[in-house]
């Protein structure tokens, strides 16, 4: 049995007072909680919020993104060290709103996923189709791109940290869930290339989460898959009692 995580992605959400606040409401409905890994993945401005509200807990944390370089002129850029000094275990990598918004691409990925590694951190990479790609019939092939890009030139030694949302882009923030059936297609695709760059044995541990639209009434659902590893929630982390709901599931 693979441990699930639960993780928040807060997106472009709160400011440092927000963050503490949600803290001391949150932790106390999830005290004690020790079957799924929590996590959150706060802006950066509100790391110090969450860790210092997290102390003592079981919940872990998370940064949204890191880049590729050690330190330098990168006005505006956040390394991997930095994120590890503010107390993160965690990173997401590859959003699909960092994709299509901000120009990340497959080979950024890869650059990132790699430094993350090497600074220690547990990446949740981010791979997913659009609603075009779903409806071209392309879903698989853009899942084994994403991935074996992404995957590129990192050893299986160093992966042993890597975890990976499947996020189907149609149903981040929509409303729309993918099926079951879905997700639990998507994940062994995931699964098959996470064994062709690392091995059996790794892709046998590795977590896969699904990400898009859970929320308290649909998490019991997905969760109970046995493919589905866990979940990355957006809209739903923000609330303190839906985001303990969803850890609960
Ligand atoms: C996300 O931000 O990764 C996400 C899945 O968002 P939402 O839960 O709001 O769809």
């Amino acid at each position: 049995m693979r441990k699930k995580i639960i993780a928040a992605n807060w997106k472009m959400y709160k400011t440092p007072a927000e963050a503490r606040e949600f803290m001391e409401k949150f932790v106390p409905l999830v005290a004690g909680h020790e079957r799924d890994e929590i996590v959150i993945c706060p802006p950066y401005v509100d790391i110090a919020a969450v860790v210092d509200g997290a102390k003592g807990t079981n919940i872990k944390v998370g940064a949204q993104d890191v880049y590729w370089e050690k330190e330098g002129a990168y006005t505006g850029q956040i390394s991997p060290a930095m994120v590890v000094g503010a107390g993160c275990e965690f990173v997401i990598i590859g959003h699909s709103e960092r994709r299509q918004y901000f120009g990340e691409t497959d080979d950024t990925v890869n650059r990132r996923l790699e430094v993350a590694l090497e600074a220690g951190l547990r990446p949740i990479l981010c791979v997913g189709e659009v609603l075009e790609e779903r409806e071209a019939n392309i879903t698989e092939d853009v899942l084994r791109r994403q991935c074996s890009r992404a995957f590129r030139g990192i050893g299986s030694n160093k992966a042993a940290k890597l975890s990976i949302a499947y996020e189907p882009v149609w149903a981040i923030g929509t409303g729309k869930t993918a099926t079951p059936k879905i997700a639990a297609d998507a994940h062994s695709i995931i699964r098959e290339e996470a064994a062709h760059a690392f091995g059996g044995e790794f892709a046998q541990k590795l977590r896969i989460l699904y990400g898009g639209s859970v929320k308290p009434e649909n998490a019991s659902e997905l969760m109970a898959q046995e493919e589905i590893d866990g979940a990355l929630v957006g809209g739903a982390s923000l609330k303190p009692d839906s985001f303990a709901k969803i850890v609960k599931w």
